[in-house]
C-alpha cells in the first residue's frame, strides 16, 4: 500500500503519524503520475507533497524555486534530517556546475534545487535529459502567471522541463491563486491534463481588521502597544519604510527598517534578529517576507494598500502561524483610494513614451541599429532618466513595460558576477601553459574550473578561483586583469548594481512592436487587481468570506474580522457592551478604542458623549468608569 509506505517514510524522517488535510491528497495524485497543482496556504506543509513521493519514487527531483533564501531554507531542513539535498546556485558551487553535477551523480543526491535562469544553461539540460527525474516541482508557481502578483518572465521558461521529460510528473505549489492564476500556471507548465488540489484555507486565529484613520500612525503604535510579540509593518517603498521607522522609533518603539536598498549583511543581520525575538518589529517593503518561516508573529500591519488582494493575504498571512491568537490590520486613509488608481495610470504609461524610452536607451549606450543583442549594461536609473530628459517614474515604468514583453531584464544583481573568455589560439595557450609563473598558474586554473571558458564568455568568481589558486583575493584580480591587457583573455569585472540586459538587436523606434492588444489587457488586469482592493475597503461584508470569494473558494463568516465584529456590536448595543465592561472596572479611553469590539471609533465616542451627558459614566483624566448611582 503506499499511503502504509508513504506514513512509513513521514515517520522515520519527519516524525509525524499522519499527513495533514490536503498533503496526501497531492501526494496520491503526483505518486499516480498526474501533473498537479497544489494550492496550499503558507505554513500548510507544502514542502512534504514533494519531498515524501520523491523519496519513494526512483530518480532525482528538481524543484525550481524563485529565491535564493528560500532554497538555502529547503535544502538545511532536507540535510537536517539525513536527506541528501543540493542547491545548485552560483554562491555553493565552487568547482563550478560541471562538477557540482558529477557530486551528485557519486553521491546520490535526491533533491536539487535550482533557480529559473538555470535552465537557459545548456550543460544542466543536458544533464536532466541524461538522468532519470522522478519528479519536477516549481515552488511559488503563481510567479509564473500573469496574473499572478509576483510576475517573473524568467519563470515563464520553465516549460522547457516538460520538453526535456514529457513523462515526468510536474507539481506546481502556490499560496494564492485566484481562478485565473490557477488556469495559466496550468498552461503555462504545459500540464497534460488540469488537476488542481485545493488546501484548507481558512485562518481562524487570525483578525482581519480594516480600518480607517487618518492618524495611521498613532493607530499603528496603540495597536503594537496592545498587542505585543513580534510584528511586521508594510509600506510600499523605501522611503516610507524609512520615514516610518524613523517616527516609530521617536514614539520609544524599537524598531527598523528592512528594504532592498540595504546592504545584503544588513538585511541579513536585521532579519535574523528579527527572526530570533531580539528585534520585535520591523517596518518592511514588499522585498521582506518571501521564505521566512516564524511561527510566532503576532500581528501584520498594513500602512499603505498594498497593489492586489493576492500580495495583501500572502502578506498578511505571515502572522499567527503557531496558531495563535493574531491580528492582520490594514489602515488606510482618505488620500490612499486615489493614490492606487493614480499608481495603476502611472505604471503603464502610453506606448509611445515606451517606444521613446527604447529608443533613447539604445542611444544612452550608444548601440546602433541591428545590434545589442546579448549585451549586459551597467545602469543608473536617475542618470538615464536625466538623459531623457524625463521624470524617474514613468521611465522605469516603461522599462518594466520592456521588460515583460521580454526585449530587455532589469536586473538587480545582489550577486555580481565577472564573465571571462580565454582567447589565445591553441598553441600560444600551450605555450604559456608550459611555463611555470603565474601565468600559467592562473590559466591552468581557469581552464580546469570554468567549463566552457575557451568557447564562450562564463562566469567567474575572483574570490573561488583566489581559493582554489591559495593567493589572495588582489592578486588574483591583478593577475587577471594583466591577462586580459595582454589580450590572452577577456575579463569583464561586474560590480554590484543595476544592469540592463538586452534581449534583442535594436530596432528603429517605430517598428518596435508592443503587442496593442495585450498590453491594452495588462493594463486593464492591473485597473481591475487595484478596484478589488478597493472593493475589499469598503466592502460590508465578512472579509474572509470577501477573500475567499475572490479566490474562488468557500468559506463561513469568521465571527473575528471588523465587519463581523461590527454586526457583533451594533451602535444600538454598544451602551450595553460598555456598561457591561465598565461594571469590571475602570478603562482608560486608548484601550476602548483598541477594543476590536469598538472597531468603529467615531461611533464609540459618539455613545460615549451621550452616556456622559446623562451622568452614566464619569471621566477624569482619559480614565472612564461607570457613575456610582
Ligand atoms: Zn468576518
Amino acid at each position: 500500500m503506499s499511503l502504509d509506505k508513504a506514513k512509513t517514510i513521514l515517520k522515520k524522517y519527519w516524525a509525524y503519524d499522519d499527513f495533514r488535510s490536503v498533503q496526501w491528497d497531492v501526494i496520491s495524485s503526483v505518486l499516480s503520475n498526474r501533473d498537479t497543482l497544489a494550492l496550499m496556504p503558507t505554513g500548510g506543509g507544502k514542502s512534504l507533497c514533494y519531498q515524501i513521493p520523491a523519496l519513494m519514487m526512483q530518480g532525482v527531483c528538481i524543484i525550481v524555486s524563485p529565491l535564493l533564501s528560500l532554497m538555502k531554507d529547503q535544502e538545511d531542513a532536507l540535510k537536517k534530517r539525513g536527506l541528501k539535498a543540493r542547491r545548485l546556485t552560483t554562491d555553493n558551487m565552487p568547482d563550478g556546475l560541471g562538477m557540482a553535477l558529477n557530486s551528485i551523480e557519486t553521491t546520490r543526491t535526491k533533491f536539487i534545487f535550482i533557480s529559473p535562469e538555470r535552465l537557459q544553461n545548456k550543460v544542466f539540460i543536458d544533464y536532466i535529459k541524461s538522468v532519470k527525474v522522478c519528479l519536477f516541482v516549481v515552488d511559488e508557481a503563481h510567479c509564473i502567471s500573469e496574473w499572478g502578483h509576483d510576475f517573473r518572465p524568467e519563470f515563464r521558461q520553465i516549460n522547457i522541463l516538460r520538453e526535456c521529460k514529457p513523462e515526468t510528473p510536474l507539481l506546481a505549489l502556490t499560496a494564492t491563486a485566484t481562478e485565473q492564476t490557477v488556469d495559466d500556471i496550468q498552461q503555462c507548465l504545459k500540464f497534460r491534463k488540469a488537476n488542481c488540489i485545493r488546501g484548507e484555507f481558512e485562518r481562524k486565529n487570525i483578525k482581519t481588521l480594516v480600518i480607517k484613520d487618518e492618524e495611521k500612525l498613532a493607530r499603528c503604535k496603540k495597536i503594537i502597544d496592545k498587542v505585543g510579540g513580534s510584528g511586521i509593518i508594510y509600506v510600499s517603498t523605501r522611503m516610507n519604510a524609512e520615514k516610518q521607522t524613523k517616527s516609530l522609533q521617536s514614539m520609544g518603539l524599537v524598531v527598523e527598517s528592512y528594504h532592498a536598498g540595504l546592504s545584503d549583511e544588513e538585511r541579513k543581520n536585521r532579519q535574523e534578529r528579527w527572526k530570533n525575538g531580539t528585534l520585535p518589529l520591523l517596518v518592511a517593503t514588499k522585498a521582506f517576507g518571501m521564505g521566512i518561516d516564524k511561527a510566532d508573529v503576532s500581528y501584520v500591519i498594513h500602512m499603505e494598500l498594498p497593489p492586489t488582494l493576492e500580495a495583501y493575504y500572502q502578506e498578511y498571512g505571515r502572522a499567527g502561524r503557531n496558531g495563535k491568537e493574531a491580528y492582520a490590520v490594514l489602515l488606510y486613509d482618505n488620500k490612499d483610494k486615489e493614490t492606487m488608481l493614480r499608481r495603476v495610470a502611472m505604471d503603464y504609461p502610453d506606448i509611445e513614451i515606451i517606444k521613446q524610452v527604447y529608443d533613447k536607451l539604445h542611444t544612452y549606450y550608444k548601440i546602433p541599429y541591428l545590434a545589442g543583442k546579448n549585451r549586459e549594461l551597467p545602469f543608473d536609473l536617475a542618470d538615464f532618466a536625466n538623459y531623457c530628459n524625463m521624470d524617474k517614474y514613468p521611465v522605469y515604468a516603461s522599462l518594466r513595460i520592456l521588460q515583460r514583453i521580454e526585449l530587455l531584464w532589469l536586473k538587480d544583481t545582489e550577486y555580481p558576477v565577472s564573465k571571462i573568455k580565454v582567447v589565445p589560439p591553441r598553441g600560444e595557450l600551450l605555450r604559456i601553459l608550459e611555463r611555470t609563473d603565474d601565468y600559467s598558474i592562473i590559466l591552468g586554473a581557469l581552464l580546469r574550473t570554468c567549463e566552457g571558458c575557451t568557447t564562450e564568455m562564463v562566469r567567474l568568481h575572483e574570490e573561488r578561483l583566489a581559493y582554489y589558486l591559495e593567493w589572495s583575493k588582489e592578486k588574483t584580480t591583478l593577475m587577471l586583469e594583466k591577462l586580459h591587457i595582454t589580450g590572452c583573455i577577456l575579463y569583464e569585472q561586474r560590480p554590484k548594481g543595476h544592469y540592463v540586459v538586452l534581449n534583442h538587436d535594436r530596432v528603429p523606434a517605430k517598428d518596435l512592436y508592443i503587442p496593442p492588444q495585450y498590453y491594452k489587457d495588462l493594463k486593464q488586469r492591473a485597473s481591475e487587481k487595484a478596484k478589488a482592493m478597493i472593493k475589499y475597503l469598503e466592502s460590508k461584508h465578512c472579509r474572509q468570506q470577501f477573500l475567499f470569494d475572490y479566490f474562488g473558494m468557500k468559506a463561513n463568516e469568521c465571527g473575528e474580522c471588523d465587519i463581523c465584529l461590527k454586526n457583533l456590536v451594533k451602535p444600538k448595543q454598544m451602551r450595553g457592551v460598555l456598561i457591561e465592561i465598565l461594571k469590571e472596572g475602570e478603562r482608560s479611553l486608548d484601550s476602548l478604542m483598541c477594543d476590536e469590539r469598538f472597531i468603529d471609533n467615531k461611533e464609540l465616542i459618539r455613545i460615549l458623549r451621550i452616556m456622559l451627558d446623562r451622568g452614566e459614566i464619569r471621566l477624569q483624566g482619559d480614565i472612564i468608569s461607570l457613575a456610582r448611582k
